[in-house]
């Protein structure tokens, strides 16, 4: 039996467990036990949904784009499909002046489910038999000298493992401080080290806005093209099917990078204010500084704006520790990070049988 341990439960962690199970079913090898250690209490990480009341909203991630072969594949044919909607409304761009224009809407499809985009990582997981363990943040990784097996402590000092493989799914800038803190000797892990704590990232303050009335507007969403502006996206969560009751509208909006850093540590509800009125001065509809219920949330590592050099990931593989997620892939997408995930538990499949 080849035991794997994974840190973090985003949809990188889920395709990649889900991987590992395809290929094990196939395989005539003694086969391989997955547990899963995620700090949050929820799973998929940056594709993050939230309910209240009647409605559900996607707050991280706003949908998944159909551009990827392999993840059509997935979602369309070897996952469940009931639930699984498209928003067909246009993303419209606005610049830096507040100019609203007809965009380009360069994606096929933008798919999301009635409960929200979390529901890739459930369904990956339940067609696991991967242990997961919820509310649980690795804090260090130890290498073991002789046997060459990993096993990880989490803040509460609980120790797990010992792993054969170990798989590392947050955001570089945490996967970095795992790295620094590993007992785990070696010139690989300094390399590796390196290249993770390399990987710029984009940081993202989410408003959510709630109001009791409809709004008529001809498309889905707004993105600032020339990225000048304060609000960088402003999705509105009634176009997917399933998410905001009739007569209700949510708006999802999204501060610039600058504009996010800034006011990060800020009293969120000023923060909200001041996102409130960007939002009703560019839609131009004072009714917008009015909602009637709020929500928030800060993105530190929202979006990794380069990829990771990949010479020192495969050969911390060769030592049995795999880095996945998004910037592996080299692309803050959701789908980019699906493939990764997809490639990474297939690749360490491989490594296992031989
Ligand atoms: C605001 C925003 C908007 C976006 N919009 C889109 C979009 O419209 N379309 C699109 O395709 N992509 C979008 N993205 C990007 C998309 O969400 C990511 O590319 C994708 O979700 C990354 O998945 P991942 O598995 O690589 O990492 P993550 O989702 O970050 O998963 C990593 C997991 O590791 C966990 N973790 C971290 N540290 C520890 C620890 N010490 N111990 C245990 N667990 C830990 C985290 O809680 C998390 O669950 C957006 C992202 C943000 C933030």
């Amino acid at each position: 039996m080849t035991r794997i341990g994974i840190v973090g439960a985003g949809a990188a962690a889920a395709a990649a467990a889900y991987a590992l199970e395809q290929r094990d079913d196939e395989s005539a090898s003694d086969g391989i036990s997955v547990t899963v250690l995620e700090k949050s209490g929820g799973l998929c990480g940056r594709a993050a949904t939230r309910r209240r009341a009647d409605v559900t909203y996607d707050y991280g991630a706003n949908y998944v784009k159909s551009n990827d072969e392999r993840v059509v594949d997935l979602l369309t044919e070897a996952l469940e499909t009931d639930g699984l909607v498209d928003v067909t409304d246009p993303v419209w761009t606005f610049d830096s002046g507040g100019e609203i224009a007809e965009g380009r809407d360069a994606d096929d499809h933008k798919w999301t489910y009635e409960t929200g985009l979390t529901q890739i990582a459930k369904r990956l997981f339940d067609r696991t038999d991967a242990t997961i363990h919820r509310n649980t943040r690795v804090q260090t990784i130890h290498r073991g000298s002789s046997a060459g097996t990993w096993r990880l402590e989490d803040d509460a000092g609980d120790r797990w493992g010992p792993f054969d493989a170990l798989l590392l799914n947050p955001p570089a800038p945490q996967t970095a401080d795992l790295l620094r803190s590993a007992e785990w000797d070696g010139d690989v892990r300094e390399r590796l080290a390196d290249a993770v704590e390399a990987v710029p990232y984009r940081t993202i303050w989410t408003g959510v806005f709630h109001y009791p009335f409809e709004l008529d507007l001809p498309y889905y969403a707004l993105v600032n093209t020339d990225k000048a502006h304060e609000i960088g996206w402003i999705g509105r969560e009634e176009c997917k099917p399933g998410h905001v009751p009739d007569g209700e509208s949510l708006l999802v909006v999204q501060a610039n990078h600058e504009w996010s850093v800034d006011r990060y540590d800020d009293d969120p509800d000023a923060t909200l204010e001041a996102l409130a009125e960007l939002a009703a001065d560019l839609l131009g509809d004072g009714r917008l500084l009015e909602p009637d219920w709020t929500d928030h949330h800060g993105w530190r590592y929202a979006l990794p704006e380069d990829g990771i050099a990949l010479e020192p990931v495969r050969a911390a593989e060769d030592a049995g520790l795999y880095c996945l997620g998004d910037w592996v892939a080299g692309e803050g997408r959701l789908h980019a990070a699906l493939r990764n995930g997809l490639e990474t538990g297939e690749r360490l499949a491989e490594n296992v049988s031989n």
